[in-house]
C-alpha cells in the first residue's frame, strides 16, 4: 500500500486568487500568507482563499525562485499515477508528428507547465528517454511517472538526471532507472543528421533539442558557400548544420577542453572531414581579440551564449552583457553578413532582446536588418499563463 500523501493548505492573498484561478501555474512566495507551513518537499498543497474556499491543488517543490507548481484547478482530481498518465498521455499524443517522421529520433515529449506538470521533463532519444527532475518536491512522484510512461511507450531503458543538489545544480549520477542499461554514445537522427547522446554522464546530454528548427534553417538555407563563426559552440551542432548545408569553412569556439573531442565526434559520425574545419578550445572574448587583430571576417557569425557563465578573464550575465557580445560578433562579420543571435534567458523577453540588437548596432554605427526569428519548437510546448517558460529567443540580423 502506498502510503497518503500529506496536504498543507496555503492561504493565498486576496490580491493573487484571480491570477491562480486564471491558471498561473508557479506558486510564489509573495502570493501566500503562510508559506512558512512548508517543510518536506513533495507534499500535495491546498491553495485556499481567505475563506478557506479551494482554488487549485500542487505540490511543494523548490526550484529557482518557485515554491512548487499547481496541478489541478479541480477540487476532486486526484493527484496519482492516473493524473500523471493523464497529462503524459495527452503529451504523447500531441508529439505524433515527431514520431512518425523518418528524419527524427530525438525530440521532448513532455515540457513541464507547458503540458500541464511543472517541475520535470521527458525527452526521447531513439528509444530511450530521459527524465529530468527539477526538484526534490516533483522527485518524490518519481514512481507515479515512471510507472505512467511504462504503461504508455515502449522503450529499450528510462534515464533521469536530477537537477536539485543545493545549489540548484546537477547531481552527478549515472541516471540508470529501468529497462536495459544502453551503450553511449547511442546515435539519434534529426532532420537527417547524427547526434552522438550520451545519458549516462555530465549535465548536458550532447545535443540541445530546442534549436531544433534554428539548425535546419541554417542548413537549409543560409550556409551555402559561407564562411561559419560559431562561439559557445559545445558539441558544434550549429558547425555540422552548416557544414552539411554546404558552409566553405566552419569554426567552432568553445571555452570546455571537452568541446574539441565532442566536436570531432559530431564531424565524424555525419561523415564530415572534421580537419577542413577549425575547432577553438579558447574563451570566445580571446578569440574576437584574435580575430580583429588578424582581421579575420565572416558571413555568418552564431551567438548562442549561455544566460550565465564565468571564465577567468570575463563574467559573462545576458541580461548584462549581450549587447557587448553582438558589437564583438558585428566587428568581425562581413558587409551583408548574418549574425545568429540566440539566448535562452528567461529574464528578459523578445522585445528587450531586440532592444539590445539595435544598441549594439547603433553604438557601432552599423545599419541591419531583422530577417527572421525564432522561439521554442512545438514540442517545447508553453502555455500563455506562463511566459517565462518561453525562454528562447533567436534573431537572425543581417548587417546591412
Ligand atoms: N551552442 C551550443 C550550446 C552552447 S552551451 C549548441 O548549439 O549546442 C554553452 C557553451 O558555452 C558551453 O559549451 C560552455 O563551455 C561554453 N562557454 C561558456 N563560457 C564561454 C566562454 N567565455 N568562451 C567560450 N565558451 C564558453
Amino acid at each position: 500500500m502506498k502510503k497518503m500523501r500529506q496536504e498543507v493548505s496555503l492561504k493565498v492573498k486576496s490580491k493573487f486568487v484571480n491570477k491562480f484561478k486564471k491558471g498561473y501555474p508557479l506558486i510564489f512566495k509573495e502570493a501566500i500568507m503562510n508559506i512558512g507551513d512548508l517543510k518536506e518537499e513533495g507534499v500535495l498543497v491546498k491553495l485556499i482563499d481567505e475563506k478557506n474556499k479551494f482554488i487549485a491543488r500542487g505540490y511543494y517543490g523548490k526550484q529557482n525562485k518557485g515554491y512548487g507548481w499547481i496541478l489541478t484547478l479541480k477540487e476532486n482530481e486526484k493527484i496519482n499515477e492516473n493524473f500523471f498518465g493523464n497529462k503524459i498521455s495527452k503529451a504523447l499524443n500531441q508529439r505524433t508528428g515527431l514520431y512518425n517522421d523518418p528524419h527524427t529520433n530525438a525530440f521532448r515529449v513532455f515540457n513541464g507547465e507547458g503540458d500541464g506538470i511543472g517541475g520535470f521533463t521527458i525527452d526521447y532519444y531513439n528509444e530511450y528517454y530521459l527524465i529530468n527532475w527539477y526538484s526534490k518536491g516533483i522527485y518524490q512522484f518519481q514512481e507515479d511517472v515512471i510507472q505512467a510512461l511504462k504503461k504508455l511507450v515502449p522503450f529499450k531503458a528510462i534515464y533521469q538526471k536530477k537537477r536539485f543538489a543545493e545549489d540548484g545544480k546537477y547531481i552527478e549520477e549515472d541516471g540508470f532507472v529501468i529497462g536495459e542499461r544502453g551503450t553511449f554514445p547511442i546515435i539519434v537522427k534529426e532532420n537527417g543528421v547524427n547526434f552522438a547522446i550520451y545519458l549516462n554522464e555530465g549535465a548536458m546530454v550532447g545535443v540541445f533539442l530546442d534549436q531544433r528548427n534554428v539548425r535546419k534553417r541554417i542548413k537549409d538555407q543560409y550556409a551555402k558557400g559561407k564562411t561559419v563563426l560559431n562561439t559557445f559552440s559545445y558539441t558544434g551542432a550549429f558547425s555540422v548544420f552548416a557544414a552539411l548545408g554546404g558552409a566553405k569553412k566552419t569554426t567552432s569556439v568553445d571555452l570546455a577542453n571537452r568541446s574539441l573531442s565532442k566536436t570531432i565526434e559530431q564531424f565524424s559520425i555525419n561523415e564530415i572531414d572534421y580537419e577542413a574545419h577549425d575547432i577553438v578550445v579558447e574563451d570566445v572574448f580571446h578569440y574576437f581579440k584574435y580575430a580583429v587583430k588578424k582581421e579575420l571576417k565572416f558571413d555568418m557569425v552564431i551567438l548562442d551564449p549561455p544566460s550565465f557563465a564565468k571564465s577567468k578573464n570575463f563574467k559573462f550575465s545576458a541580461g548584462k552583457d549581450y549587447k557587448d557580445l553582438l558589437k564583438n560578433a558585428i566587428a568581425i562579420t562581413k558587409e551583408q553578413g548574418v549574425i545568429v543571435a540566440s539566448t535562452n534567458c528567461a529574464t528578459f523577453d523578445m522585445n528587450k532582446f531586440k532592444g539590445f540588437i539595435h544598441t549594439a548596432f547603433g553604438e557601432m554605427n552599423e545599419k541591419y536588418k531583422i530577417l527572421e526569428e525564432y522561439s521554442l519548437p512545438f514540442d517545447f510546448k508553453t502555455i500563455k499563463e506562463f511566459e517565462e517558460g518561453n525562454y528562447l529567443k533567436v534573431v537572425f540580423i543581417q548587417k546591412i
